[in-house]
């Protein structure tokens, strides 16, 4: 389980997150909906220690993996980032490196050892809905590929590491819809063997792929917060927040 206590965020002065409460289930999908600038991109990268890589950046809260403080003093955030991967809206494979060796990248940069390669690059690319494309062409640069079959190399770069958690930030609206279908199939499969947090913008999705939903909202000139969470099917059919019944309905 993954869970965020009373998170609040800083860029410079300016606070951006307040008192973000979260349980994410382990081995169960949440999505994080809300509009522009709330903050949903901000927690994502709260949640594996990537705030951090932003100067101004400063943060109050705690953030536990299976009860573990990830912010405990004398944990790197490497080995954090190995725990908890993340997905970008934007695909960034390394595009000289060919797709074999992007799978393996996050291993290698790890120092992870790894007994049969081939296996970890096939079942990994298999996870990713990608196998079948690549099979004939493992040695073809990452770059070579669409932009929908490089977020699923991404993807599956990050399963190789075998995380516990991986977080997704919006990362099916650059893609056309086989690859959204191909990358939402991988969620329905790896959402029971990995913790996943999804932020998107695509209330569709957020139903057809997440268990448990949280609703961010920023008030003007206010900090996101989150206005309610739970079970997805309560959050689009029965959400007990004005705001949230407004939002999920298309009314922002
Ligand atoms: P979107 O749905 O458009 O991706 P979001 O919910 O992901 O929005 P964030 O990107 O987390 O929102 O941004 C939250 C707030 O923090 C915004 O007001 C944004 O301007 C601010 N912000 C984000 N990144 C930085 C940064 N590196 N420096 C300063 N302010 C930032
Ligand atoms: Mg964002």
């Amino acid at each position: 389980e993954l869970e965020s206590r009373d998170i609040g965020a800083w860029f410079g002065d300016r606070l951006v997150l307040e008192g973000v409460s979260l349980r994410m289930p382990a081995k169960e999908v949440t999505a994080l909906i809300g509009p522009s600038g709330c903050g949903k991109s901000t927690f994502l990268r709260i949640l594996n220690r990537m705030h951090e890589l932003v100067p101004s950046a400063s943060l109050t809260g705690e953030v536990l993996l299976d009860g573990t403080d990830i912010y405990a003093d004398g944990t790197r955030p490497q080995q954090v980032r190995l725990r908890i991967g993340m997905v970008f809206q934007k695909p960034n494979p390394f595009p000289a490196m060919s797709i074999r060796d992007n799978v393996l990248a996050g291993l290698k940069l790890a120092g992870v050892k790894c007994g049969d390669k081939d296996a970890l690059v096939e079942q990994s690319l298999e996870r990713a809905g990608l196998w079948r494309e690549v099979r004939d062409r493992l040695g073809s640069p990452g770059g070579a590929l669409s932009g929908g079959q490089q977020q699923r190399l991404c993807i599956a770069r990050s399963l190789a590491v075998q995380p516990n958690v991986l977080l997704m930030d919006e990362p099916c609206s650059a893609l056309d819809p086989t690859s959204t279908r191909r990358i939402e199939q991988t969620i329905a499969e790896i959402g029971h063997e990995v913790t996943v947090v999804i932020v998107t913008h695509n209330m569709q999705q957020a139903q057809r792929v997440s268990d448990h939903c949280a609703f961010f909202l920023a008030a003007e000139n206010e900090p996101g917060r989150v206005i309610e969470h739970g079970p997805t099917d309560t959050i689009f059919n029965a959400p007990s927040d004005e705001r949230t019944y407004d939002y999920v309905n298309g009314r922002f």
